[in-house]
């Protein structure tokens, strides 16, 4: 295809923006089957995304920001590149004496793990019944349309049979588990998430892993077979003219910094909230701020359905060992439904902290933990 040249504008056959693994691996594949005519776009200063792996200055320690587990192995590809280069590190069999987790109130009380086993159980149980209904097609019941509607219901009759402290525990234990799968659900709230299309999701099977030189080696990796020079740090795209007939059916891409490219195609890797940040709905006709055209009608109606919420990783470094060396991860038992009762409209800005699910012991004076806070903490 004929690319019309323009002044200022640079020529590139393929253009991909984002510099996440998604656009660092489009990039690995077009350059080791020989095509190099790309560039990378990306607007932060730094390459890797939601992957971002951090030294800690002084001392040896590395800290991840975002990605940090490699979740089953089976047809993974990070899994592969990990194990070909011996990035990896099993996630329970290397951590020596750490093996117990515990379960601590905020009151400091540590929870009987016969308790703690038999939630775990439930829940689980609970969990499969969620995924059935996507997996067998079976009708999801009257009146419930998300997993947290059916969770609430099914939760309340298990804990008919228990009162007092016993109760309360059990209450616990269930609104943990609960505030973990909102992390790996990725939403703000389980009454966002369908019923019906819960067990869509497939899990990978096998073991999970970390990877001790960081998530970020998995993306060094990649970056070895591509060339320095065809990526380019802030750029943050504004705009992308498509498909019009003045740029000999390519595209046409422009970025804040006033750059402009053109290409044959383009290869878009940013995520879901930027696709949702770039087109006003609330305007009829919807403008849409990125693509000129706008995108074709069920991919903008795809992009408003799906939902996402925020997932951040709260990191706690100490300057000595604080936790006993068998312990593996501390698990948070907040009593929500006794501070909600006492305390009528919190400040939600200052109680982010009551969603953290859980502490994993990285080393002896770094725990970890991704969890999931309502978008309207941060805004
Ligand atoms: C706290 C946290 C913990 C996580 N834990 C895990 C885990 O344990 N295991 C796991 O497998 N996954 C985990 N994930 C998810 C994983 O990190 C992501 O799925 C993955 O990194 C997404 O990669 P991506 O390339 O698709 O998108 P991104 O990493 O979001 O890359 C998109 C890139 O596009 C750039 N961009 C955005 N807008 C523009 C623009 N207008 N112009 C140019 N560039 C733009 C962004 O700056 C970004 O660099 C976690 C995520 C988070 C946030």
């Amino acid at each position: 295809m004929a690319t019309v040249v323009r002044e200022g504008t640079t020529q590139t056959k393929v253009l991909i923006i984002g510099a996440g693994i998604a656009g660092i691996s489009s990039a690995e594949y077009l350059a080791k089957n020989g095509f190099t005519d790309f560039k990378i776009i990306e607007a932060a200063d730094r390459i890797g995304g939601r992957i971002w792996t951090h030294d800690i200055g002084g001392t040896s320690l590395k800290v991840e920001m975002g990605a940090n587990w490699i979740h089953g192995i089976e047809r993974n590809p990070i899994y592969q590149i990990a194990d070909e280069n011996g990035l990896l590190q099993l996630r329970y069999k290397d951590k020596g004496l750490r093996h117990r987790n515990i379960f601590l109130t905020e009151t400091g009380v540590e929870v009987h793990s016969k308790t703690v086993m038999e939630c775990d159980f439930t829940y689980g149980l609970l969990i499969q019944q969620c995924e059935e209904f996507f997996q067998m097609s079976m009708p999801t019941p009257y009146d419930i349309d998300s997993v947290g509607d059916y969770m609430d219901v099914e939760i309340e009759e298990k804990l008919e049979n228990f009162m007092g402290s016993e109760r309360k525990m059990r209450e616990m234990i269930f609104n943990q588990h609960i505030k973990q799968e909102t992390v790996v659900s990725g939403c703000n709230d389980l009454h966002e998430v369908s019923l019906s299309e819960f067990g869509c999701y497939e899990e990978l099977p096998g073991v999970h892993y970390t990877i001790p030189p960081g998530f970020q080696s998995v993306l060094d990796i990649l970056l070895g077979k591509v060339p320095e020079n065809n990526i380019l740090l802030n750029h943050t795209v504004k705009s992308i003219r498509w498909g019009n007939n003045d740029n000999d059916g390519g595209v046409l891409v422009e970025c804040e910094n006033g750059r402009k490219f053109s290409a044959e195609r383009i290869i878009w890797t940013c995520s879901l909230g930027v696709l949702k940040a770039s087109c006003d709905r609330m305007i009829d006709p919807p403008v849409d701020r990125m693509f000129d055209p706008p995108l074709p009608k069920e991919k903008r109606d795809a992009i408003e359905r799906l939902g996402f919420g925020v997932v951040d990783r709260v990191n706690l470094i100490f300057d000595e060992p604080i936790v006993d060396t068998d312990i593996f991860r501390i698990e948070l038992l907040w009593d929500d439904e006794s501070y909600n009762a006492e305390n009528r409209n919190p400040d939600m800005s200052t109680l982010w902290y009551r969603k953290l699910y859980s502490f994993e012991v990285v080393n002896d004076n770094l725990l970890s933990v991704a969890a999931g806070f309502l978008l309207e903490y941060w805004l």
